[in-house]
């Protein structure tokens, strides 16, 4: 539970949410939609609100959508994680804080695109909690079971990353570039040995799916710095990074130890990618901003 003032209203999300929809087909028409040509597919795309695709079952066919839909109460966020400058080396407090808390809402979002779910942060000093809330309040809506943690406990462990190769001088980002474009399948290289994956604090963002995209603030005109990673996995797919501790285990969905392992979060953000959030440290009155890889 994260550490909070029980005199202290607990943030929600007023929506609106995007939920998914199911249209039923007639038996009728069902045939027709076994096979669908690009003309029949434009036409479903014009009738159904967000049309995602048709599903066949034993129960019968249904045509899938989203529609935006307000909600008739405030939700209460879901926390995330809890993290004590203690523990976290790499955090940097603002003054007179020692606790960083991330709350989300577990819901898409007509704004969420490209950045998943919509993060808060809080930043308190521990000693400042005396009368603590026992649990949170559950959130009324969840249409994301993707974004509810597991419970956890973190063992952080401090690594050492490298910057991007676009972040890099022109020349050397280049040499390195070629460099990882010569090793073979499996082979470890800059690419896979210089971003840790998994959740973390600090570290140097990569860019695999987009490029390097500059993220600004808006009043300094620096560069933000990368508060937290949220990952989909903790060891990522090249296993250059897997821990030790567990080198004893295959990688096997079907294999709970494995499992718990690989995604002990139960966290999926974007395409089973990363969520990463930045903050600029020297204006506090900047919004974080999010990115999704
Ligand atoms: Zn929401
Ligand atoms: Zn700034």
């Amino acid at each position: 539970m994260l550490l909070w003032p029980k005199d202290e209203p607990w943030p929600t999300c007023p929506g609106p949410h995007v939920v998914p929809t199911e249209t039923p087909v007639p038996p009728q028409f069902a045939a027709q939609l076994r096979m669908p040509g690009p003309e029949v597919l434009e036409g479903l795309a014009r009738m159904v609100t967000g049309f995602a695709g048709i599903r066949t079952t034993e129960a019968g066919t249904v045509l899938l959508g989203t529609e935006i839909v307000s909600e008739p109460a405030a939700s209460p966020l879901v926390p995330v994680a809890q993290l004590h400058a203690a523990d976290v080396p790499d955090l940097r407090c603002p003054a007179g804080t020692d606790v960083l808390q991330v709350l989300w809402c577990p819901n898409e979002h007509p704004t969420d695109a490209p950045a998943g779910p919509p993060v808060l942060l809080k930043w308190r000093a521990a000693s400042t909690v005396v009368d603590q809330l026992d649990a949170a309040p559950a959130p009324l809506v969840v249409s994301e079971e993707t974004y509810l943690p597991n419970p956890c406990v973190l063992h952080p462990e401090q690594v050492t990353e490298y910057p991007w190769w676009q972040e890099l001088p022109n020349d050397l980002g280049r040499r390195i570039r070629d460099f990882d474009d010569t090793l073979g399948y499996g082979e470890h290289g800059y690419f896979s040995v210089s971003h840790a994956p998994g959740w973390k604090v600090g570290g140097c963002p990569s860019w695999d799916i987009t490029d390097l995209v500059p993220m600004d603030c808006p009043h300094c005109r620096q560069s933000m710095d990368i508060l937290l990673t949220v990952d989909s996995t903790e060891s990522g797919t090249n296993q250059a990074w897997r821990p030790v501790e567990d080198s004893h285990l295959q990688p096997s969905h079907i294999d709970p130890e494995w499992a718990a392992a690989y995604e002990p979060t139960g966290v999926s953000v974007g395409r089973h990618g990363q969520l990463r959030i930045f903050v600029c440290l020297t204006c506090p009155d900047t919004p974080i901003r999010q990115n999704l890889q």
